[in-house]
């Protein structure tokens, strides 16, 4: 894995996290049993350095230090089971050959304790965690686990301990995970030879997106002078340089305690950790000086240029406009904490939402499609950044574009912020310390993990409410303070560069120019002997791979350790203003969850393609008395965001019907309850749609972002293009959100008038904000219900003007009740539409891409949620995908992930990043006969149980309950039928649905990749090319 760098504000856009949910038998809370700890006092090998309760966040944070070797520990103790483990070490590489990223992908292969092949992967399948990673960083590598389960808990932290500070560190675990020379194919000795290894192809894959091209560039080039000049992940073709020996020096002098930094999370008690941490990993070592400081970047006296190239975007919405520019600034060190939170709100000040002076700027005159990809404040190197530019410009904008980021420098410092979008800042700062999110532990350990790296107090950054006061004390005390800012940052700062990329014909040729080079030098001089080796080792590896492999030596849970049961959540069926309301009481801590779902029934056919469109600008456009930046200062202001989405919901009995919506979202804090309200009165009343330039840019945004999307989500798009023949759910699916789409949305981009898509938005309108297709749900405190219920009955009546009867388009609609529990005829109802006649049929796409690399799909119709071998499929996607297919996709075939999955009826086969096209469909064929003959063990079927039941279990946030059920009818009766049907999937069913579903000859499928120019492909006329 390779982590994206994050603002502060986008991190605390996650800072989110859960009330109390478990009742673990404690007299007291986890919160309340920390404050009891005494600075100075000795635990299991650790002193207390402090505690401190920290209010805000409803924890107690506790700082120790580990005393024979100097590692660093905080605990977060908090009334949440969700607990999390992290390791953090200090990783500043000098070169790029990706030697920390190809470190993390070996530690994980192995260890003294558990020397099995890929203990990671195999404890997915033996644990209940809620969440398993390892992260590389520009600075520090990072391995984190979460689980609500304690005896998981503690298999957990032994298997990651022991990987981390005991790995094996095999060479055959480097060429496999690394690089190698291999014979293309390994069992031919007279196959060419190439290069091949996970991370390579990895980070092949991840510079085929030039975002993250113009990203590596960027910092790269503003710190030139230490570990933030090279490439952490590795350059491809740097890789090849990197020598086993080298590896596992890195480790040797980077993973050890003096140079780590431990974090524990939750409601688990601390002594147990830190009893096992001392004794299975810290009390082996001793106190050794790491030298892995990054030292301060030397400031430059003048500011700099430089220009980089990328290969073209075939999807970008004007192929004359593709050049990216961008001025960056450096500031201060980032464990300055008061410093950084400033910089970051002045950040968001300056770029976020049509009021800030550089969206005025820059992004209304439609010099670019949308700002670049790295802009804002990024506080992940130990000095932070500022950076501010756009994508999608034409060549000759470029000085214009300097000089107007200059000029609304310049102009800030003149006329400084308007008062109000200060406070609306702090108010979306309230907002994400109340809202709940279910990984509340994995926030706070990225949130601190930068600061603390660079020996930053990670105490300090959690009282963000301290830091909110005194910043509006400074803004007291100087009313020109943020001015004096940007004029010290940004006008006077002499370290500054401007980079800009544009696009090269040549650029995908020249690298594989390069490649070949590479490969040249690297086997020019290899004797006789050296390629029989090559060859030798080529098979070596393949039969490691294909060995079925002990995993008895790692810890495991039990089927039986899972709950049988699952807690009931309690709703109300109610209705306000004639509407059916569903109603869900939950610990929000103050915030109110509103959600309405709006029928698309009664929308003519035609209008279909431009549903995703209106769901994208509808909130954005203005609304009654608001124009467009007043109603995003009112949103900002008095909700934590107001969002439309399309939901197609496939039915959970039936494979030929669906619920066809939108989905309207929002969240306010219980004050604001009635101005959240008002801003959706005045979007259902008076929208405004009369301005096409304001329309321009919205669709200019979300067309480049579509775009950029594909080479992160290829599979996705994949999955849905592949599933798109097989049932009317899934075809409308890909309607609204796969590569037509994508494609649909670069049309309207440029057209050059869009005064007919204008006119169609209020058309659409009137079919979807109509309260006599409308249900809602509202998730609240109980003490907050009944005033909540209140405002909404007041909401409906005040949009009961667009209430009009319609008839729907399609004639076969199903009613469901919303309470199965009701008098049929009586409750208010669901309308599904039916399509009896649906005929599934095979169908292979392929879509031409300029990438690397492959996105594999094949999908199978199978059957419905509630019908009896759904729970099988399920089971065996799992088992499927641990024991066969990540091994022959993954491990031999070398792309970065792969598998098979069941969901709304479909069991869907999948790869990622994949060197391989139409090999890895055979793959997958291979994988549903080795289903078919039954070679696996009871215990591959309980590890897919396990695994399954850990996602079912999953933690779901207050805002969240209840919410499968509004939207698709399923009850908790429903779902425990399911978890039972689970359990009691045996070998036998399983084999019979392999052969039943998914055998040849059974089955009705589609396929779909997207990826580079195909030879085989083209040659096939069973394919349809796009
Ligand atoms: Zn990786």
């Amino acid at each position: 894995m390779f982590r994206q760098t994050k603002t502060v504000l986008q991190k605390l856009g996650c800072l989110s996290f859960r009330g109390q949910r478990s009742c673990r038998l404690q007299s007291t809370s986890a919160k309340d049993r920390a404050l009891q700890y005494q600075a100075g006092q000795k635990i299991h090998g650790f002193t207390i350095r402090e505690v401190v309760a920290v209010p805000d966040l409803f924890l107690t944070a506790v700082k120790l230090t580990h005393d024979k070797t100097g590692a660093q520990y905080l605990h977060a103790a908090r009334d949440d089971s969700n607990n999390l483990f992290s390791v953090q070490l200090r990783t500043t590489p000098m070169d790029s050959t990706g030697v920390p990223h190809i470190l993390e992908h070996t530690v994980l292969c192995g260890s003294e304790k558990y020397p099995c092949r890929d203990p990671f992967f195999k404890m997915l399948n033996r644990s209940l965690s809620t969440f398993m990673n390892a992260f590389t960083a520009s600075d520090y590598t990072m391995y984190p686990f979460s689980t609500q389960n304690a005896k998981d808990f503690q298999n957990l932290l032994s298997v990651y301990l022991d990987a981390v500070f005991f790995p094996c560190l095999r060479e055959q675990d480097f060429w496999q995970e690394g690089w190698r020379l291999e014979n293309e194919d390994p069992k031919d000795p007279n196959s060419p030879l190439v290069f091949k290894g996970i991370v390579f192809n990895e980070m092949k894959g991840a510079f085929s997106d030039n975002e993250r091209v113009y990203a590596q560039h960027l910092q790269n080039k503003l710190y030139p002078d230490h570990t933030y000049s090279v490439v952490s992940g590795g350059e491809p073709l740097d890789i090849p340089d990197l020598s086993w020996q080298q590896l596992k020096h890195f480790h040797a002098t980077h993973y050890h305690p003096s140079n780590a930094r431990f974090f524990t999370y939750g409601d688990l008690p601390l002594e147990q950790h830190l009893k096992q941490i001392n004794e299975d990993a810290l009390s082996r070592f001793e106190h050794m000086e790491p030298n892995t400081q990054v030292p301060s970047q030397p400031h430059w006296t003048n500011p700099r240029e430089d220009h980089v190239t990328c290969s073209p975007d075939a999807l970008a919405p004007d192929p004359a406009r593709q050049n990216t520019l961008c001025m960056s600034y450096l500031l201060g060190d980032i464990t300055d904490t008061f410093e950084g939170f400033t910089l970051s709100l002045l950040s968001s000040l300056m770029i976020s939402g049509p009021n800030s002076p550089f969206y005025k700027a820059l992004i209304e005159p439609k010099l670019g499609t949308d700002f670049s990809s790295v802009v804002g404040y990024d506080g992940s190197t130990k000095e932070a950044s500022f950076s501010i530019g756009l994508q999608g410009m034409a060549e000759e904008d470029i000085e214009r574009v300097k000089h107007i980021i200059n000029q609304t420098i310049d102009d800030i410092i003149e006329n400084g912020f308007e008062e109000e979008r200060i406070e609306a800042l702090l108010h979306k700062i309230e907002i994400q310390m109340k809202h709940q999110s279910t990984s509340f532990g994995l926030s706070l350990a990225s949130y601190i993990a930068s600061c603390w790296n660079h020996d930053g107090d990670p105490v300090e950054l959690l009282q963000i409410s301290h830091s909110v006061s005194k910043f509006r004390q400074t803004l007291k005390d100087n009313p020109r303070f943020l001015q004096d800012m940007v004029k010290h940052y940004f006008k006077e700062n002499t370290h500054r560069l401007t980079l800009s990329m544009s696009p090269d014909d040549a650029y995908l040729e020249k690298q594989a120019k390069a490649e070949e080079e590479k490969l040249l030098q690297k086997s020019q001089n290899l004797s006789e002997s050296d390629r029989k080796e090559i060859y030798e080792k080529g098979l070596q590896l393949l039969e490691a791979q294909s060995e079925t492999q002990d995993a008895s030596c790692l810890p495991a849970l039990k089927v039986s350790d899972i709950e049988p049961t699952i807690p009931v959540t309690p709703l109300e069926m109610g209705t306000a203003g004639g509407i059916p309301v569903q109603y869900c009481e939950q610990p929000t801590n103050g915030m109110v969850y509103f959600r309405a779902m709006c029928s698309l029934n009664t929308l003519p056919e035609d209008l279909r393609l431009y549903v995703p469109l209106f769901c994208s600008v509808i909130t954005s456009m203005g609304c009654g008395s608001l124009d467009y930046r007043q109603q995003a200062q009112q949103m900002e202001l008095k909700t934590g965001g107001m969002s439309v989405n399309t939901a197609i919901l496939p039915d959970s009995t039936e494979m030929d019907m669906y619920e066809q919506g939108v989905l309207l979202h929002s969240s306010c804090l219980e004050r604001n309850l009635p101005d959240m309200f008002q801003l959706w009165s005045d979007i259902f009343n008076s929208p405004h749609f009369d301005d096409e330039e304001r329309l321009r840019v919205l669709v200019m945004m979300s067309a480049q972002e579509l775009s950029n999307g594909i080479s992160n989500s290829g599979h996705m798009y994949a999955m849905s293009r592949a599933a798109r023949s097989l049932s009317p759910a899934a075809d409308l699916q890909e309607t609204f959100g796969g590569m037509d789409q994508v494609k649909f949305m670069k049309r309207i981009a440029e057209m050059p008038d869009l005064t007919q898509v204008l006119r169609t938005l209020p058309r659409i309108k009137r079919h979807i904000l109509n309260p006599d297709n409308m249900r809602c749900a509202v998730n609240a405190t109980p003490q907050k219900m009944s005033d909540a219920a209140g405002q909404l009955d007041h909401f409906i009546k005040d949009v009961g003007i667009n209430r009009k009867e319609r008839k729907a388009v399609r004639a076969h609609l199903v009613e469901r009740p919303l309470d199965p529990s009701a008098e049929p005829g009586v409750s208010p109802c669901r309308k599904l539409i039916s399509e009896p006649e649906y005929q599934p049929c095979h169908m292979k796409t392929f879509y031409p891409l300029p990438f690397p690399v492959n996105f594999v799909s094949e999908c199978i119709r199978t059957v419905p949620f509630t019908h009896q071998d759904y729970a099988s499929l399920c089971i065996l996607a799992r088992m499927m995908t641990a024991k066969f297919l990540h091994g022959e996709i993954r491990e031999k075939g070398g792309a970065y992930g792969g598998g098979a999955r069941m969901g709304s009826g479909l069991f869907t086969f999948y790869s990622y990043r994949d060197p391989n096209s139409v090999q890895t469909l055979s793959a997958f064929r291979k994988g549903v006969d080795w289903a078919k003959a039954g070679k696996f063990s009871q215990q591959d079927i309980d590890e897919a149980k396990l695994s399954v039941f850990s996602a079912v279990d999953s933690p779901v946030a207050p805002s969240n309950k209840g919410i499968g059920h509004f939207l698709s009818g399923v009850t908790d009766e429903m779902k425990q039928a399911h978890r039972e049907r689970l359990f009691r999937v045996s070998d036998k069913d399983l084999v019979e649905v392999a052969g039943r579903y998914l055998g040849v000859g059974q089955r009705t499928s589609g396929v779909a990749i997207l990826g580079p120019e195909n030879e085989t492909i083209s040659k096939d006329p069973s394919w349809l090319v796009k």
